[in-house]
């Protein structure tokens, strides 16, 4: 790698020295204010540290995080890799990211949806990768459709390799203005968000997962590569068992996205997915928390869509915890609860924590699911036999709940 200009590299040095500080003070693990610190002494930093890296960025509303971590794994096949491996998805986590590990030649970064044309904008990244689209938290929702158009003008007239869900029309219509797509059948749980056509309003007609406009000639495009089930299919058609030991059917479809962008770096799924097989957790998802023999696997849900990501993963065997609050990061309204579709709980047993449980608890009420309320998650967690819950949790609860329980067991 070429040497960084001067002032880049004493920008970059000043923002790793505030990220060890933030650190060592307790407040956080440095990755955000690292890089402001940096961008602040050089606004083109991040363009400067992506120079002469090969990158690929990772969007989407859901499973961004666990994404990057499983294309971060595959990748490593290929050398040293730098990454935001804490979710600080904005600019100032990318430049702490690349900062950190000036001389990898590989960069794979989670980038916010929103955003993602100022980020490509700026690194010229080589690879994006693209899931999901659907709506977040009401108050910080804006228009998803709105969002897709940016996506278009974004890749529209450049070289980017795009590895698109074409199971998601949002996603495929945001992807489609790009000069080279490998579209890739992830699935689509959440359909809500994608009943009219992109590109004219019209009618979606759907059967299994093709879809097409009825009243234009937009429709889903033939994909490469495929999940059918547990099974990854490549673009020879060879099909690969996936055997990941992330749960659900939303984690082998990352795994699926994750094989196509390390096949766009040239390596081959032998080499990729054996990688893929070590991730067991991601920051604290799906990691199990104990106290006094109660084993509580952590799943976090952000958005309606991530609701059903996690009664897809939790076992309709065991009991469930669910938390919900309503600060900063999760939304201040939490009206969004009625989108999600609560009756598969009905007849589990079901406990309702969190700040807003009783929003909660109204919602349950109405879609007939019983369950107890319970004070705090420790009260919770102490009502179950011994032996193992599920626990579904939006951000701030699910922080709470590692903080108060510590890292996993
Ligand atoms: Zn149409």
């Amino acid at each position: 790698m070429t040497q960084l200009p001067l002032r880049a590299q004493l920008a970059s040095a000043l923002g790793r020295s505030a990220a060890t500080l933030s650190r060592m003070t307790g407040r956080g693990d440095g990755s955000v204010i690292g890089g402001r610190v940096g961008l602040l002494l050089e606004p083109d930093l991040l363009r400067k540290l992506a120079h002469d890296r090969k990158l690929a960025l990772v969007s989407a509303t859901n499973g961004k995080t666990t994404t990057t971590r499983l294309i971060t794994s595959a990748l490593l096949e290929l050398g040293e890799v730098a990454t935001n491996a804490f979710g600080a998805n904005m600019p100032a986590g990318h430049v702490s990211a690349l900062s950190q590990h000036k001389g990898a030649p590989i960069g794979v970064l989670e980038v916010d949806e929103k955003y993602l044309p100022e980020v490509l904008d700026t690194t010229g990244a080589g690879v994006v990768c693209l899931m999901n689209l659907s709506r977040d938290q009401m108050d910080r929702a804006g228009e998803i459709w709105q969002l897709a158009q940016k996506w278009r003008r974004a890749l529209s007239g450049r070289p980017t390799h795009v590895i698109a869900n074409c199971d998601d029309p949002l996603v495929t219509w945001g992807a489609s203005t790009a000069a080279k797509v490998t579209w890739v059948s992830g699935g689509q749980r959440w359909k809500e968000d994608s009943w009219c056509c992109p590109e004219c309003g019209g009618p979606l007609d759907r059967k299994d997962t093709f879809w097409a406009c009825r009243e234009c000639t937009f429709h889903r495009p033939e994909p490469q590569w495929a999940l059918d089930d547990e099974v990854a299919v490549d673009p020879r058609g060879q099909r690969w068992m996936l055997d990941i030991q992330l749960p659900g059917q939303a984690n082998r479809s990352n795994a699926v996205m994750a094989l196509a962008v390390a096949d766009a770096f040239g390596l081959p799924v032998e080499r990729a997915l054996p990688r893929l097989r070590e991730v067991t957790s991601v920051a604290g998802r799906y990691t199990t928390v104990e106290r006094d023999g109660r084993h509580a696997r952590l799943l976090l849900s952000k958005n309606p869509a991530g609701w059903l990501e996690a009664f897809d993963v939790a076992d309709p065997q065991l009991p469930i915890i669910l938390s919900v609050n309503a600060q900063g990061p999760d939304g201040r309204d939490t009206s969004w609860l009625w989108d999600v579709d609560y009756r598969i709980l009905r007849g589990r047993p079901v406990f309702v924590t969190g700040e807003r449980r009783l929003d909660l608890a109204l919602r349950l009420d109405a879609a007939d699911v019983s369950f107890l309320l319970c004070g705090t998650f420790t009260e919770a967690l102490a009502m179950q036999p011994p032996g193992r819950v599920d626990v579904i949790a939006n951000y701030t609860a699910f922080q709470q709940i590692r903080s108060e329980f510590g890292r996993a067991v």
